[in-house]
């Protein structure tokens, strides 16, 4: 019989990667991976169902969890509070569940300190140039807004090497699938498995150690 602990798959990228349609697509390929809700003082956008895409908390309603010690990590992104609850992370590793987390860098560092055996996946444009023109393309930003965002972005991919793996997002197909490989590949590592067969004595991780 084999036993595995779940595993936390940390995904960061800057605005403009195309991180949430990753996320999104990977999810439908892995229906049994779970994803973490944050919580957000952001206001809702169009389409977004409070307690699936995010949980929508006022200031004040963040601050007290956060005072309450409920996050494993928080952070402010664009002038908004985001954070991961705690006990959500905790329920899926206790419970054997692989769960994925789409955060930012600042999230990413305070989630690897917190959990060493974490995942880190940092997904890229291609380009600078290319991340640009994804970002106007959504015109749903003022120019300010968009060299904000660019100046972040080149903040956030200076971070890359504390991630364990890069996806560089050139086609949504391909990207898919070496993220999806990436967590099978995770899924398998034998670090996270307790094996036991019936009529054979392995010995366990610790044994080695
Ligand atoms: P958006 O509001 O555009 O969906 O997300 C803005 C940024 O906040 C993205 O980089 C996203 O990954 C990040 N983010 C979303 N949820 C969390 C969270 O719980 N913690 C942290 N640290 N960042 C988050």
């Amino acid at each position: 019989m084999i036993r595995r602990r779940g595993a936390l798959f940390v995904v960061s990228a800057p605005s403009g990667a195309g991180k949430t349609t990753l996320c999104r697509e990977t999810r439908q390929r892995l229906p049994d991976l779970a994803y973490s809700v944050s919580y957000t003082t952001r206001p809702p956008r169009p389409g977004e169902k409070d307690g699936s895409d995010f949980c929508f908390v006022s200031a004040q309603e963040f601050q007290a969890l956060r005072a309450r010690g409920e996050f494993a990590e928080w952070a402010q992104v664009h002038g908004n509070l985001y954070g991961t609850r705690a006990s959500v992370l905790q329920a899926a590793l206790d419970g054997g569940q692989d769960i994925l987390l789409d955060i930012d860098t600042q999230g990413a560092a305070q989630l690897r300190r917190r959990y060493p055996e974490a995942v880190l996946v940092f997904i890229v444009a291609p380009s600078m140039s290319e991340l640009e023109q994804r970002l106007r393309e959504r015109r749903s930003d003022a120019e300010k807004e968009i060299m904000r965002r660019l100046d972040r972005a080149r903040e956030e991919i200076a971070t890359w090497r504390s991630y364990d793996y890069l996806v560089v997002n050139r086609d949504v197909d391909d990207a898919v699938n070496q993220l999806t490989a990436i967590i099978l590949a995770e899924r398998a590592r034998t670090s996270r498995l307790g094996l036991t067969l019936p009529d054979l004595e392995l010995p366990s991780k610790e044994a080695h150690d």
